[in-house]
């Protein structure tokens, strides 16, 4: 089928208490494993592409890929960019299929965060696809720009309020304690503030920096409004590291493919298993009967 909105599946994901997973591709075979995997677990997923990777394959490349891999498969897969700092990548963006952007004016002093964050709003209502928001920097390791752990400052909930009801937004993202890259231990996740910012705002959250957290924060925090768990270093490990593997464990081998074929199966192995545990398997079913 076509790709899909975030909006209809963020909606069901909060209504029926489950996540759906957001993985970062780094190549065609990467799309492709998130793509198999769902299908062989029935899930929707969220296939996020990053500014380096779309400044690395160019626009037209990406969008192709994954217009011919979401056609061919039944399960809903949404193409999304994640954290878009740049308006004319994000308006690219839309302009090439892409199903759902997320603007990342988060370093910027509310008003400016807000207003600029209205203007994709507007683009993307007439393109019909979903936006995603952040406020309040989430630290960590992202594009390459390291923001220091220990000097998170927690969102605001009475802010995180103004700037939901201001914006029609289909995933809401806030530091609550969580950063990018990986953890040198598990972070305090701010449960309490989640819960809040769910009641206050009613929109269904995205939750950063999944690479490292245990099982049960991942479940304390769907059960308390996070709908979108985004994982990127987990995949970039995977990535590597079996394909490295495949080198040590055969060292004679030179066929390129036997080694792609190791990667795809690690990955699609790891999909599998974040998207189970984020509850979304046989979810297809409910997220298509509510796009209609
Ligand atoms: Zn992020």
């Amino acid at each position: 089928m076509p790709l899909v909105s975030l909006e209809p599946v963020l909606k069901t994901a909060l209504r029926d208490k489950f996540a759906v997973a957001a993985f970062n591709p780094v190549d065609y075979a990467s799309m492709k494993a998130m793509v198999r995997a769902a299908e062989e677990i029935d899930s929707p997923v969220i296939i996020q592409s990053s500014a380096k990777t779309i400044r690395y394959y160019g626009h037209a490349a990406l969008a192709a890929w994954m217009r011919e891999l979401a056609a061919d498969s039944a399960v809903p897969v949404v193409l999304h960019l994640d954290h878009g700092k740049d308006m004319q990548m994000i308006r690219t963006c839309i302009d090439s299929g892409w199903t759902s952007v997320m603007i990342d004016a988060s370093d910027k002093p509310f008003e400016e965060n807000l207003q600029l964050t209205g203007q994709v709003v507007e683009w993307a209502a007439q393109a019909g696809i979903g936006v995603e928001a952040e406020i309040g920097e989430i630290g960590g390791v992202e594009e390459d720009l390291v923001v220091d752990e220990d000097s998170v400052t927690l969102t605001d909930p009475e802010e995180a309020e103004r700037f939901c009801k201001a914006l029609d937004l289909s995933a809401f993202a806030a530091q609550i304690g969580t950063a990018h890259g990986n953890y040198r231990r598990e972070p305090s996740v701010a449960f309490d503030l989640i819960a809040d910012i769910n009641r206050r705002t009613g929109t269904p959250m995205a939750l950063h920096g999944g690479t490292g957290l245990s099982e049960d924060t991942f479940r304390r925090c769907i059960e308390l409004g996070c709908a979108k768990i985004n994982i990127s270093t987990n995949l970039k490990h995977v990535f590597i590291d079996s394909f490295t593997q495949f080198k040590a464990d055969n060292p004679n081998n030179y066929e390129p493919l036997n080694y792609l074929s190791a990667q795809f199966d690690a990955l699609k192995a790891l999909f599998k298993a974040k998207m189970t545990l984020f509850g979304s398997a046989g979810k297809s079913a409910a997220v298509l009967a509510s796009i209609g």
